[in-house]
Formats: structure tokens, sequence, C-alpha cells
């Protein structure tokens, strides 16, 4: 009973952050039988581990799905300075932002906010013998990172992400890609 709350908690919070005209699409939709499915992209889903894996490269899918951690030091996106946004490697959430991106210097991508309160959740680990948040991915609850009290202002946050559960676009192919999909539904000649 717990878990259908929170799944159902979790899917308002992703509903939140689209549109009025993308809400509408979604409840003329007839597919109602998948709650965890995006009103952009029903292709994306929460999927079983046996699933997970015939999808997920390996690296991925041992950080991703077995809580992994990758190497510190590894990530190609550590010290990546492009502008841009960040998104889940997995469903395809967008996480981050590149303007909330600074130099820890701890050995992974680290935010100090993330792009939306729902985009995230935050779940206690005791694991290790350490008292540490993790953080998974709003959508498709996949392990991301962790968050820790020690990051820049303005929150004092440090949301540190291993790099290889993270996609990245570079602004102007973010927003074309946006505007393309503007353009689909309506065509006006
Ligand atoms: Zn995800």
């Amino acid at each position: 009973m717990k878990n259908l709350i929170f799944i159902i908690l979790t899917t308002f919070a992703t509903y939140g952050c689209y549109s009025q005209t993308e809400k509408k699409i979604t409840m003329d939709s007839t597919k109602k039988d998948n709650p965890v499915s995006s009103p952009t992209d029903s292709t994306r889903a929460i999927l079983t581990d046996e699933e997970y894996k015939k999808v997920l490269s390996p690296e991925v899918f041992y950080v991703a799905r077995q809580k992994g951690t990758e190497r510190p030091g590894t990530s190609k996106f550590e010290n990546f300075k492009e502008i841009g946004t960040y998104y889940c490697a997995v469903c395809g959430n967008a996480l981050f932002k590149s303007d909330t991106k600074f130099d820890s210097g701890c050995g992974w991508p680290s935010f100090y906010e993330p792009i939306s309160k729902g985009s995230i959740i935050y779940l206690p680990d005791n694991s290790h013998g350490m008292n540490r948040t993790e953080v998974e991915c709003g959508k498709c609850k996949s392990h991301l990172g962790h968050v820790f009290e020690d990051g820049p202002p303005p929150t004092g946050l440090r949301y540190c992400i291993n790099g290889v559960v993270l996609d990245f676009e570079k602004a102007k192919v973010a927003e074309k890609t946006y505007n393309d999909q503007q353009a689909k539904p309506t065509d006006k000649h």
C-alpha cells in the first residue's frame, strides 16, 4: 500500500512538469494501464530488472539498477563545461541544468540543484556504515548517486552523481528538439 501511494505521488510529480497542452494529449490518450509511462514518450516505463539488463549497457545497469558506483575520476562529465541539460540515461527524464554544475573535486559530476522538485527521489541510505541520502531518478527510480550538505550556495547541497547514468544534450540541440516537438502537432499552413 505504501508503495502504491509512492507511485501515485511520483506520477503526479512527473506529470506536474508538463505543459497544459501536453496534459491534454495525455488525458485524450486511451492508454491508461501504465501509470508511469511518460506523457510525451509512451515507450519509456519502469521495466523489470531482467528487461533492464537487456536494454542497458552493463555499466549503466550496475549503477542504475544495482546501486553501484563508478570509479571516481572516470566520468567524462566530471570536468565537462558545455551548456545544456543532463538527463537520466535510463529513461530520459531531465535531471540537472549545466548552470547548477560545479567543480567539487570529489571525483564525480556534482550539481547544487536538480532541474525540478519531482525530477529526483530521496531515500535514506545506511549502507557501508554511513548515514547518507541516496538520490534516484524521479521517473524510473534508477540509482543516480547521493546528496550531501556540503555544497555551494544557494542550496548548500552537493548532488554527487554517477556520470554513467547521465545523458547530456547541448542547449541548442535541446532547444531545437523542443521547437520541433512544438511544431509537429499543428501545421499552420
Ligand atoms: Zn530515469
